[in-house]
Parts: C-alpha cells; sequence; structure tokens
C-alpha cells in the first residue's frame, strides 16, 4: 500500500510562492473544483460543471466570489471540462504552478484510512471498489485519470470519504449477514469521512475541550447522514454500506427495511436498474413531498401538507439517530450542525433540539436566528454549534503535504 501522507506545521518557504493546489470532485454528471495558494484557507478561484454532456455549464468565481467567464470549450466529457477549468486558471492566473492535485475518491475500501499519493497500482485498486460505488466510483476515477493527462508529472493524491470511519468497532462494521459478506467487504463504510475530518479538526482548534468527549456531527445537505466522534474517533455513523442508509436526502431514501426491496422485486416486478432510480432519485425530501421538492428552502416555503410530511420525516430520523449515537457514547457533550441544511436552515436545527431537553439539548432561539457559532443556551448541558464544513480545503491540504508544503491553516 501507498505511504501515507504526513502534514508538519511551518511557514511554507518562498520556493512555493507560485504554487497552486488543485481539489477536485468529479461526480457522474458534475465537476466541482477549487485552487488554493500554497498556504491559507481562501481559494483563488473556485466553480462548478454541471450536467457534463451536451447541455453541460459551467459557473466560475474569483477569490473574492466574482463571476468569471469561463474559456471557451467543451463540456461534454470529464476529460473536455477539465480542460475548459484549466483553459479559465490559466488565463486568470498565468503564473500559478499547479503543485499536485487532490481528489475527492468516495471508496477506499477496508484499507485506506488516509489519503494516498496515486499511481497505476493505486488506480487499479480504486477500480476493483466499484462494484461497492458504481455510481461514484468510476466517476472519481476518470476524474483522476483526466488530471493526469492534463498535469503531467504532477502529484495526484487520493482522499476517501470512507477513511474517517475505518477505525469503527466491528459492532458498527458489521451487518448482521453471513460473515463471508463481511469478508468480501459488504460492511458499513460510512461516508462524508472529509467533511468529519474537517469539523474535527475545527472543533479541537475552537473547543478542544467538547472534541476530546463525546460529539456527534450532523452533515446536513443534499447528502446527509451523522457520525458520533469520541475524543476524536468516529465509533457510529449513520451510512453504512452505500450512500444510500441513514437519514433521509434529498433524493436518496436513507434507512429501509430491505423487505421493502424484495417486495419491489417481488410484487412489481422491477428490475434493479428501477429500484436503484426509486432510492437514489425519487425517494427521500422529493418522494416524501409527493414530487414537491428535494431542496430545503422549497420545502420551507412552501408551507403545504405534502412539505411538512417531508420535514416531519427529516428532523424525526435525525432526533432518531441521535438518541442513538448518545446511546452508544454514553452520552453527549456537543452537537455541531454542518451542510447547506445545517448551516442555514434555523427551522430544521429549532426542530431538531426540540424536546430535547433529557439530552441536555437547549437552544437560544436568538442564537440560532442568527445561525452563531454555538446556538445552546447558556445554561443547556449539551453545547450545540453550527461548524460550516470545508471538504475542498481537507484535499487541498492533502495535496499539499503531498509534496512537502509545511500546513500553516489551522488544521
Ligand atoms: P448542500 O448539499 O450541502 O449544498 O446543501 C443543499 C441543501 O441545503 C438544500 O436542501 C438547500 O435547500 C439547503 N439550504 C441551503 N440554504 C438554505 C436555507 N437558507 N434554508 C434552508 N435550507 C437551505
Amino acid at each position: 500500500m501507498t505511504a501515507e501522507i504526513v502534514t508538519t506545521d511551518m511557514e511554507a518557504p518562498d520556493v512555493w510562492r507560485d504554487a497552486g493546489f488543485l481539489a477536485l470532485n468529479a461526480g457522474s454528471s458534475s465537476l466541482k473544483f477549487a485552487v488554493f495558494p500554497a498556504q491559507g484557507e481562501t481559494a483563488l478561484m473556485t466553480g462548478q460543471v454541471d450536467r457534463i454532456g451536451p447541455e453541460g455549464t459551467l459557473k466560475i468565481k474569483d477569490g473574492e466570489g466574482r463571476p468569471i467567464e469561463p474559456a471557451a470549450g467543451a463540456l461534454t466529457s470529464h476529460d473536455t471540462a477539465l480542460s475548459t477549468v484549466i483553459a479559465t486558471l490559466k488565463r486568470e492566473l498565468p503564473d500559478l504552478e499547479i503543485a499536485a492535485v487532490g481528489h475527492r475518491v468516495v471508496h477506499g475500501g477496508i484499507h485506506y484510512t488516509a489519503p494516498v499519493v496515486v499511481d497505476e497500482a493505486a488506480l487499479e485498486t480504486f477500480a476493483t471498489l466499484s462494484s461497492f460505488a458504481p455510481l461514484h466510483q468510476p466517476h472519481n476515477i476518470s476524474g483522476i485519470r483526466a488530471a493526469m493527462e492534463a498535469f503531467p508529472g504532477v502529484v495526484q493524491v487520493a482522499c476517501f470519504d470512507t477513511a474517517f470511519h475505518r477505525g469503527q468497532p466491528l459492532v458498527n462494521d458489521t451487518f448482521a449477514l453471513p460473515h463471508r459478506y463481511y469478508e468480501q467487504g459488504v460492511r458499513r463504510y460510512g461516508f462524508h469521512g472529509l467533511s468529519y475530518e474537517y469539523i474535527t479538526g475545527e472543533m479541537t482548534r475552537i473547543a478542544p475541550h467538547l472534541m476530546a468527549g463525546r460529539v456527534v456531527v450532523a452533515h446536513l445537505g443534499n447528502g446527509a447522514s451523522m457520525c458520533a466522534i469520541y475524543r476524536g474517533r468516529s465509533v457510529a455513523s449513520s451510512m453504512g454500506f452505500s450512500a444510500l442508509d441513514g437519514l433521509p436526502m434529498g433524493t436518496r431514501c436513507g434507512q429501509l427495511d430491505p423487505g421493502v426491496m424484495l417486495y419491489m422485486l417481488d410484487q412489481e416486478k422491477l428490475n434493479t436498474a428501477q429500484i436503484r432510480q426509486i432510492l437514489y432519485n425519487e425517494s427521500g425530501l422529493l418522494g416524501l413531498s409527493g414530487g414537491l421538492s428535494n431542496d430545503m428552502r422549497t420545502l420551507e416555503e412552501a408551507d403545504t401538507p405534502e412539505s411538512h410530511r417531508a420535514i416531519d420525516y427529516f428532523v424525526f430520523r435525525i432526533q432518531r439517530e441521535l438518541g442513538a449515537m448518545a446511546a452508544v457514547m454514553g452520552g453527549i457533550d456537543a452537537l455541531v450542525f454542518c451542510g447547506g441544511i445545517g448551516e442555514n436552515s434555523r427551522v430544521v436545527r429549532r426542530r431538531v433540539c426540540e424536546r430535547l431537553g433529557w439530552m441536555g439539548i437547549e437552544i437560544d432561539h436568538g442564537r440560532n436566528a442568527e445561525s452563531a457559532t454555538v446556538i445552546s443556551s447558556e445554561f443547556a448541558r449539551t453545547t450545540v454549534m453550527i461548524v460550516p464544513t470545508r471538504e475542498d480545503l481537507v484535499i487541498a491540504r492533502a495535496a499539499r503535504a503531498s509534496v512537502g508544503v509545511p500546513a500553516k491553516d489551522p488544521a
């Protein structure tokens, strides 16, 4: 296995003055990117290609969030999309030398517990994990191959969404299936690991006394999951074998009795492609709201019985998971919200924290309305916080570390 990357904490030498670090997140039909300087948390440029194909669109912003006109170029494949992004990058930041590229890779299997430098052997290993994440892994690999071609000789680093959870105890890692499935790698991997890693680092910096204890992080975005972190280590996560399990999401179902799938197969005679379409794309908030929306902001504004049904279920599942995670850790010292919903929806945060006084959770409504960092009331036993997550920065830090740039941002 390739050596793991270790960071040090010093000022970067002058030689890195023009060095840039590219963080890439290649999805099935999207490519998100951020370009960072050698040190610091502010990206020089961020952007996103959506609907890769004939209808592709590319939006780019500079370091201050101002829109940039993309260079002319195709967006028909991951390769061409990346070339168009690079052409814009070269035009806007001509002196910048990309020194390393970091990639989000959804699945690191049972072995990868930290970012690794990618070589052909590593790519082959990633490909063997595609059967575990068929909707994401092949696109992550395409993104790496496209970047290798675009930046020949430049270090490519893979950062895994599963890595943060790999030390989980067996009871959270296994299903109660015949044990051969565990041996085959059918395990509860947990995802959103880059987000949890960022939050753990940030909490260690701003609230080390809490991070030394029992923390539940609720990453609530279009994808949503929760993680119980005991003394800085993941001990339970709501996502399991795939990114379908746990909380309901924008369009994904969350936890489901496997008997429902047998019903779809046996009674409805649906095939796997049809079932996959329902579970990944037609369920969650979208399905519960009767097709109204997968977007929390739209549901909150709609204020209809259908939107209430979706939000009620979302909140109920978060509360249920929270109780389970507190039980696993023997209590809870802090609850941290992040992700688009966790960071912005005061309604969801308020509703989640209602009736949890028995867990020491009580929010200050004024602080919640302002989306302050600490939103719990002064006398509450459990601290409730909002910590905006930065998966792109975790990837950039790994890319920097891979070529030996000392970490100076508060990792
Ligand atoms: P993410 O996937 O982390 O970008 O999160 C996307 C989700 O955050 C969508 O469901 C959005 O509707 C939700 N979101 C973003 N801003 C707000 C807001 N101000 N109020 C409620 N939900 C929001």
